[in-house]
C-alpha cells in the first residue's frame, strides 16, 4: 500500500479522502490555504502545510507549491479530489514527472477526455452511444456549419470542447441565430477555457441526466457500479442525486454499464471515473467523461457497498481490481442532498460563522461534511458545505429518511439551502421519480 498520501483539496472531499487513508493505514498530509487552517481534515491529518494565500490560484491551484509540499513531506502519492486540479492534465504530468503517484488516470487520458470532441470520438469508437452531432470541431465556414445543423435538425446546442462546470454552451433554435451563436460561444470559450474550439450537438429537449460509475485498474480490468440520476439541477449544477435511477431496468443497466466498462478497457483507463449521459425516450446519449471521483459518489457506495476512495487508493498503489463485475450487487436506494451555504431563495452565497450545529443520524443516514460549531465558512471557495445521504431498502424509505434527516440537521449563523432541499423532498413529482433536467428550474420559476 501507499505509505503517505498528500490530499490536494479542501472541505468535505479532503476529509473523505483522509478517512479512507486512515482505514487503509496510510499516513496523510493536508495542504491548505491561509484561510483554511481550521479545516477539520487539517486538524486530523498526520502532517499539514500551509501552501499559500486564500485565493485558490495561490494555493489549491498552485502546482509548484503542491509538488513542493509533497517533496518536503516525503509523500508517495497525491490525491486531487474533485474540482481544483483534479482534471488538469498538466498537474497529473507534473506529479508523475516529480516522482509521485497521481491518484487518477494518466495525463494522456485526462487530456483525451478533457477535450469533449476527442472524448466523443473515442467513445463512439468504443461503441458508447453519443448525441448526434458535428463529429468534430466547427470551423469558420458558415455554410458548412449551417449544413451540419440542418443535418442534425434544430434545436441544436453549440458547446465548447474545453468547457466545464455547465458553462460554455448555447442553444440555437433557428438557422438565423446559428452563426452569431457559434462566434459568441467561441469567444467565450477562448476567454474562459483558453480553447476556442466548439462543436455542435442535437439539443435534447427533456432529457434526464443519468451517469455510470466505473472503476478500472489500468491492467485490463474494469467494472461498472450502476447508474446515478442527477437530473435535479439548477444552472447545470446538481442539487440532488440518487442511485439507482428510477425506471432503469437491470437489463438496461447492464447493457449501458457493459459498454462503459469495455470503453475503459479500450482506452486503458485507470482509476474511478464517470460516464455522463443524457437519457431520453429510453435511450442513453454520452455527453462527457469525468476522470475523477465525483461529489455524488456516496450514493453509489451506499447501494453497492464499495468504498470508491479506498478503491482509488488501491489502484494507485498498483493493485489489480479486487472485485469483478459479478460481485457488484445493487441493493436498496440512496439519495444525496447537497447542502450549500447560500440563500435558499436567491442562491447568493452565505459564508460566515456557524454558531450552532447538530448533525442528523440514525440507521441509513450518512453526513459527509467538514463543518462543526464554531467553524467559519470562508468566502473564497465553492459554497457546498456538506452532503446528506440517506439509504433505504426502497426509494420511498430513502426519501422518508431524508425528510427526517433534513429536519434534524441544524446549521445556525449562516443561510443554507436546507429549506430548498425540504421542498424538493416533499415534491410529488420528485416522489414519483424520473423528473427531467429542467424540472427544478421550472418549479422555482426561473426558466
Ligand atoms: P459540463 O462539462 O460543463 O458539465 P456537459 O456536457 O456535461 O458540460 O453538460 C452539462 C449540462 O448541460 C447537462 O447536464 C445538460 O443539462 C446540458 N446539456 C449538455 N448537452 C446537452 C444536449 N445535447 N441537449 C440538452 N442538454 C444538454
Amino acid at each position: 500500500m501507499l505509505d503517505k498520501v498528500l490530499i490536494a483539496n479542501r472541505g468535505e472531499i479532503a476529509l473523505r479522502i483522509l478517512r479512507a487513508c486512515k482505514e487503509l493505514g496510510i499516513k496523510t498530509v493536508a495542504v491548505h490555504s491561509t484561510a483554511d487552517k481550521n479545516l477539520k481534515h487539517v486538524l486530523l491529518a498526520d502532517e499539514s502545510i500551509c501552501i499559500g494565500k486564500a485565493s485558490a490560484t495561490e494555493s489549491y491551484l498552485n502546482i509548484p507549491r503542491i509538488i513542493a509540499a509533497a517533496e518536503v513531506t516525503n509523500s508517495i502519492a497525491i490525491h486531487p479530489g474533485y474540482g481544483f486540479l483534479a482534471e488538469n492534465a498538466d498537474f497529473a504530468e507534473a506529479v508523475e514527472k516529480s516522482g509521485f503517484i497521481f491518484v487518477g488516470p494518466t495525463a494522456d487520458t485526462i487530456s483525451l477526455m478533457g477535450d469533449k470532441v476527442s472524448a466523443i470520438n473515442s467513445m463512439k469508437k468504443a461503441g458508447v452511444p453519443c448525441v448526434p452531432g458535428s463529429d468534430g470541431p466547427l470551423n469558420d465556414d458558415a455554410e458548412r456549419n449551417k449544413g451540419i445543423a440542418k443535418r442534425i435538425g434544430y434545436p441544436i446546442i453549440v458547446k465548447a470542447a474545453g468547457g466545464g462546470g455547465g458553462r460554455g454552451m448555447r442553444v440555437v433554435r433557428k438557422e438565423e441565430e446559428l452563426i452569431k451563436a457559434i462566434e459568441t460561444t467561441q469567444a467565450e470559450a477562448g476567454a474562459a477555457f483558453g480553447n476556442a474550439t466548439v462543436y455542435m450537438e442535437k439539443f435534447l429537449e427533456n432529457p434526464r441526466h443519468v451517469e455510470i460509475q466505473v472503476l478500472a485498474d489500468g491492467q485490463g480490468n474494469a467494472i461498472h457500479l450502476g447508474e446515478r440520476d442527477c437530473s435535479m439541477q439548477r444552472r447545470h449544477q446538481k442539487v440532488v442525486e440518487e442511485a439507482p435511477a428510477p425506471g432503469i431496468s437491470e437489463q438496461m443497466r447492464s447493457k449501458i454499464g457493459d459498454r462503459c466498462r469495455r470503453a475503459c478497457i479500450e482506452i486503458g483507463y485507470r482509476g474511478a471515473g464517470t460516464f455522463e449521459f443524457l437519457y431520453e425516450n429510453g435511450e442513453f446519449y454520452f455527453i462527457e467523461m469525468n476522470t475523477r471521483i465525483q461529489v455524488e459518489h456516496p450514493v453509489s457506495e451506499m447501494i453497492t457497498g464499495v468504498d470508491l476512495i479506498k478503491e482509488q487508493l488501491r489502484i494507485a498503489a498498483g493493485q489489480p481490481l479486487s472485485i469483478d463485475q459479478s460481485q457488484i450487487q445493487i441493493r436498496g436506494h440512496a439519495i444525496e442532498c447537497r447542502i450549500n451555504a447560500e440563500d435558499p431563495e436567491t442562491f447568493v452565497p452565505s459564508p460566515g460563522h456557524i454558531d450552532m450545529f447538530h448533525s442528523p443520524g440514525g440507521l441509513g443516514v450518512r453526513w459527509d461534511s467538514h463543518i462543526y460549531a464554531g467553524y467559519a465558512v470562508p468566502p473564497f471557495y465553492d459554497s457546498m458545505i456538506g452532503k446528506l445521504i440517506t439509504y433505504g431498502e426502497s426509494r420511498d424509505e430513502a426519501i422518508a429518511r431524508m425528510r427526517h434527516a433534513l429536519d434534524e440537521l441544524v446549521i445556525d449563523g449562516i443561510k443554507t439551502n436546507i429549506p430548498l432541499q425540504r421542498k424538493i423532498m416533499s415534491d410529488e413529482n420528485f416522489f414519483a421519480g424520473g423528473t427531467n433536467i429542467h424540472y427544478l428550474e421550472k418549479k422555482l420559476g426561473i426558466s
